[in-house]
């Protein structure tokens, strides 16, 4: 296959800018710290002096001119929002207007919200009360599932990875208000003060609900103690990578042998559901000490337990008190934000959240552009023509596995901006009457919409994020990669940027994207979706050696707290950043091809800019408290090592800057990791 580009030119003079004639945006010089040594200290070099400018706002937990874009998106939603919210009344019964407006209306109503307090938790709180035998019970976890409250456990749609064109059903281990399984289980001091901390915090939830303080605290005990069972059968985030231990599709009657206390076919019945479908139980293990629960849990320690999660769920959305321990836990103490966000904002995130392609559809008519659309479909392409020609100069791959590789790539799906077709929300009931119901209306709405899929072939369609969303996925079943309009903003894509801003921002995450579908779990699926190896074995076994250069290399990295990266955890989204870059820089050099040589900008050569404009697109600030977390749960590295982690292997990084031998950006021959 060849190499296609489009010129830049082509794209650029179907838009009005070309016929003004303006200049091509590019790298910020202004933000590159000149005291640093590009060979030396990279990060501090590409946009220290940006972050020296701006510091991380008390709201914010993590700061970068990328995260400054997506706070800016919500200044475009709050427009939105409020010009629907304004015209509501007088809009259409079920139109975008109507629905959004209402939605964004009862959230801004702090008023209304203060006034009704925990009384808007009625419904679910009777439900829980009328508990009277193990049926009650498993009734109430239905009824509690239907509104998205999937405790213990979840229960979804899957593309069934044994026949990739059927979709089935998943469960999932759930259920635990810390942040992770480990935070229950670890033994450090940090961790023991956050586990008191958090039987703290969930006393104090309780005691705004009307519990008496010594109630609250016991409580708050039971909570922990049924949460750190749930957790010690919980999968660790590193056993979670490997697509193997999380696939055991059944017929319901193996599932029901797994938890002969629960009733499925009532389950079923509750939610609607065609028995006859298969299910995945993706945690066997978790599965059966939800059914130890059931067998040694008082009904009184589970009616706690469920009051609990549906406090945690809807805390964040109910009065003033409620609002200010959520926040006081969640965000001050376990990510170190020093204040809350506006309420607009956490009122469009809201609404993003639960009617994001209602609202999503109005954003992307008024920000996204044809032009940006396709320029960015063209970088897609020549980022996966990249990675076609390099696979076919890989020595260490045999020409079967190559084979299969280019057959993959061959089907990648890319999608660009927004979805072809908009969620159909005419179910929804919306009014302005409780925000809490409407949440509610929106939840059930969420389940109705991805459990429906259950027993049908899969609808390809569908997007996984919202359009608003400043980030990016690829999906392993369907073999696609997403890039929502909300992260083809400055700095990393502008339509009027040139190709080194361009190829060196967004670039590198189109390259880690597709490199998801070669990565360790990537490799595990071939070009349909379905779960099966497409390696020969002598291949597969060079590509773990190789990944294992990468899981040293992020293992010898700490952050402050002498935390160390799990290089396990960050192994695959390692593998996507030293990919993508890679793949980004050789789309880069070829678009430059049989054209006159771009500009220096300011003494930057092209390929300069190029990493400059990496450095200053994936580079951020972040709190210690935020790092911690990251390190603790996050399968991507922070972001210092996400930026110079995949340069000190590049030896195009090293010439371009002309480092030398012993410089910290660049790594010693014997040490350097290449997979693509
Ligand atoms: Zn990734």
């Amino acid at each position: 296959m060849r190499f296609l580009h489009l010129g830049l030119a082509t794209i650029l003079c179907a838009s009005s800018l070309c016929a003004q004639g303006k200049p091509l945006h590019g790298i910020d010089v202004t933000d590159i710290d000149r005291k640093s040594n590009p060979c030396n200290d990279f990060y501090e070099f590409a946009n220290g002096n940006w972050r020296a400018r701006n510091p991380i706002p008390a709201s914010m937990v993590i700061w970068s001119k990328r995260w400054a874009a997506g706070e800016s998106t919500k200044e475009v939603l709050h427009e939105i929002l409020d010009e629907a919210s304004a015209k509501s009344a007088s809009a259409p019964a079920k139109s975008t207007d109507r629905l959004i407006g209402d939605f964004y209306g009862a959230c801004m109503d702090e008023k209304q919200i203060d006034a009704q307090g925990v009384k808007v938790l009625k419904r679910e709180f009777d439900l829980i009360q009328s508990i009277g035998s193990v049926s009650d019970l498993q009734h109430a976890i239905a009824r509690l599932h239907a509104e998205a409250i999937f405790v213990p456990f979840y229960l979804g749609s899957q593309q069934d990875p044994h026949s990739p064109t059927q979709v089935i059903a998943t469960t999932g281990a759930n259920g635990l208000g810390l942040p992770d399984r480990d935070y229950y289980l670890k033994d450090d001091d940090k961790s023991k003060e956050t586990r008191q901390k958090y039987v703290e915090h969930v006393a104090a939830i309780f005691a705004l609900a009307g519990h008496e303080k010594a109630a609250a605290a016991t409580a708050a005990q039971v909570v922990m103690r049924m949460e750190t069972s749930l957790a010690e059968a919980s999968l660790t985030n590193v056993e979670l990578r490997d697509p193997y231990a999380t696939d055991h599709k059944m017929k319901l009657e193996d599932a029901q042998k797994i938890t002969p206390d629960f009733n499925w076919l009532e389950y079923y019945k509750t939610l609607h559901l065609d028995p006859a479908v298969a299910l995945n139980v993706d945690q066997p293990k978790f599965m059966a000490e939800f059914e130890r629960q059931l067998q040694k849990t008082s009904l009184a320690d589970w009616k706690t337990y469920l009051t609990w999660q549906v406090l945690l769920t809807a805390a964040a959305s109910l009065s003033t008190p409620f609002v200010k321990e959520d926040f006081a836990f969640n965000h001050e103490y376990l990510q170190g934000t020093k204040e809350m966000k506006p309420r607009w904002k956490r009122c469009a995130e809201s609404t993003d959240g639960n009617l994001g392609e209602a609202l999503g559809k109005k954003y992307v008519e008024k920000t996204f552009s044809p032009e940006a659309k396709a320029r960015m479909q063209e970088m897609v392409k020549n980022i996966l023509l990249a990675l076609h020609d390099d696979i076919l100069t890989l020595t260490w791959m045999s020409d079967e596995t190559k084979k299969k590789a280019l057959e993959k790539l061959s089907t990648f799906n890319p999608k660009v901006g927004y979805p072809d077709k908009w969620k159909d929300y005419s179910s929804v009931e919306i009014t302005r009457d409780s925000y809490w119901n409407n949440l509610v209306e929106a939840r059930r709405f969420a389940v109705r919409d991805d459990q429906q899929l259950i027993g049908k072939p899969v609808d390809r369609g569908r997007w996984g994020m919202t359009t608003p969303t400043s980030n990016a996925y690829y999906n392993p079943f369907l073999n696609e990669i997403v890039f929502p309009a909300g992260i083809l903003l400055p700095p990393m894509f502008d339509v009027t940027a040139t190709d080194a801003a361009n190829y060196g921002g967004i670039g590198p995450v189109i390259g880690h994207e597709i490199s998801h579908g070669f990565d360790d779990e990537g490799a595990q699926f071939d070009a349909t979706g379905e779960l099966k190896s497409w390696w020969t074995p002598d291949d597969y076994k060079k590509f773990q050696s190789r990944g294992k250069c990468v899981v040293d290399q992020f293992s010898s990295y700490t952050v402050e707290g002498g935390l160390h990266e799990n290089g396990k955890l960050v192994l695959g989204e390692s593998i996507g950043d030293l990919g993508g870059v890679k793949l980004a820089y050789l789309a880069f050099q070829k678009s430059m091809e049989g054209k006159p040589r771009p500009a220096d900008k300011d003494g930057f050569s092209p390929e300069q800019q190029f990493f400059i404009s990496w450095g200053q697109a994936r580079g951020d600030a972040i709190r210690p408290e935020t790092q911690r977390q990251f390190v603790l749960t996050n399968p991507h590295p922070v972001s210092k090592y996400r930026v110079i982690g995949p340069l000190c292997n590049l030896p195009e990084f090293e010439k371009a800057f002309a480092c030398k031998a012993g410089d910290a950006m660049v790594r010693p021959a014997a040490d350097r990791c290449e997979i693509w």
